[in-house]
């Protein structure tokens, strides 16, 4: 019998959310988050897809490896537990590949090495990452565990644009260049786009807006990606939930200098008390959305420049890709918001782009267009699938061999 599951793991510093898929036909066989690991109120919440029964377990779960353990009991309670010939491999989320992985990656002793070396540059994500990796190949050494990275997808940019405008020497010492983020995403929803448009990847242009709590927005030329607007550090960019996004880097020496404010303070601020918290005191879209409706001009505000650094992006894609095939919105804010899908796309008219009001508006979970048919430039939703993703670049490493 061919084994045809994957388990699809993306470990937080205090989280572990998991999918286990089928891919003869990419299904979800069951779905689940454990949350607060480390602390008393721990929580797992499981899903089996098929009966639709959720299943929640209260209290303390020491760690990731206890954390995976309980997750390995509910699976089996399904009947799919770990020990199933049926499991194929484990596919892992890893944030940060640095330039050293431009592909989904079989885990070895060398990897970890060097995923561990990358820490300085992910230093919330990776040790988290390697927890999980780490935790999975003790439970199961013999299954194959393969590295899926957020930054792959981006290892395509041109020196170009993957360099900063400083001492190349310095930069390479430090690792110092644009890695850009969110890379599963934004493959996945560009090839979804394509497909939305009857076409080959390799035959389009499209812009993607990963609008979630975190944002990032991708310029792919014929399925590769050729700019991100994320960096060194996923701070760069669009204005998101709590991140500044783009900013003069002289603001950090004006604040150290003038507002006597501590490196940590000043990074403290930028990722975690500014974007759209910080101008309006709210990070949720619907909430800002419900206060403008109500006349809030703080939110209004804060609505507003979203849009404006948004806007900037999407034109200065135009010009990198110089043709235009889709602009595509997705996650949270993309696939929810359509205020700022019509505001991010109004007065694009005169490059192609325009947005068909009634359906914007309405609702629906798959991939959609929502400009209307004579648009030059199609505007699509298309719901993200990161766990799909991993399951399939997993899939496609690992099934070939098996
Ligand atoms: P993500 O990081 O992709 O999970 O996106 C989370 C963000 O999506 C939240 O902080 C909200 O701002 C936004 N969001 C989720 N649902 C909606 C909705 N129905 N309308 C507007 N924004 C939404």
């Amino acid at each position: 019998m061919t084994a045809t599951r994957v388990l699809v793991l993306n470990s937080g510093s205090s989280s572990l959310k998991y999918q286990l898929l089928d891919m003869r036909d990419a299904s979800r066989l069951a779905v689940g988050l454990v949350e607060r690991i480390g602390e008393q109120t721990s929580r797992l919440k499981h899903t089996c897809v098929s009966t639709g029964e959720t299943r929640e377990q209260n209290g303390p779960i020491a760690d990731h490896d206890a954390a995976l353990k309980a997750v390995a009991v509910e699976l089996a309670r399904d009947g799919v537990g770990l020990d199933s010939p049926d499991l194929l491999a484990i596919g892992h989320r890893v944030v940060h590949g640095g330039m050293f992985f431009t592909e989904p990656t079989v885990v070895d002793d060398g990897v970890i090495t060097e995923i561990e070396r990358l820490i300085p540059v992910a230093p919330l994500h990776n040790p988290a990452n390697l927890t999980g990796i780490r935790t999975a190949r003790a439970l199961r050494p013999d299954l194959p565990q393969v590295a899926v990275f957020d930054t792959a997808f981006h290892t395509t940019m041109p020196e170009s644009t993957a360099r900063y405008a400083i001492d190349p020497r310095l930069a390479d010492r430090y690792r110092v260049r644009r890695y850009g983020f969110h890379g599963t995403s934004h493959a996945y929803v560009s090839r979804r786009t394509a497909r939305l448009l009857g076409k080959e990847p390799s035959e389009v242009n499209v812009i993607v807006l990963h609008l979630g709590n975190g944002a990032s927005a991708s310029a792919v030329e014929k399925g590769r990606c050729v700019d991100t607007s994320m960096g060194l550090t996923p701070l760069e960019g669009l204005v998101m939930g709590t991140r500044s996004g783009d900013l003069d880097p002289a603001v950090i020496f004006h604040l150290a200098r003038v507002g006597g404010m501590s490196m940590d303070e000043i990074d403290t601020l930028l990722n975690k008390r500014s974007g759209l918290f910080g101008l309006c005191g709210d990070n949720d879209m619907r909430e800002i959305r419900r206060r403008i409706d109500e006349g809030d001009r703080e939110a209004a505000l804060a609505f507003d420049i979203y849009i404006h650094r948004l806007k900037k992006y999407i034109g200065a894609y135009y010009a990198v890709l110089g043709k235009v095939d889709a602009i595509a919105f997705t996650a949270g804010v993309g696939e929810n918001a359509a205020a700022v899908r019509q505001a991010a796309i109004a007065g694009l008219e005169g490059l192609g782009a325009l947005v068909d009001p009634e359906l914007n508006g309405a609702r629906g979970d798959e991939a959609r267009l929502i400009s209307p048919p004579s648009a030059r430039v199609a505007v699509a939703v298309v719901p993200t699938d990161e766990e799909l993703e991993i399951a399939t670049q997993t899939y496609a490493l690992v099934g070939k061999s098996n």
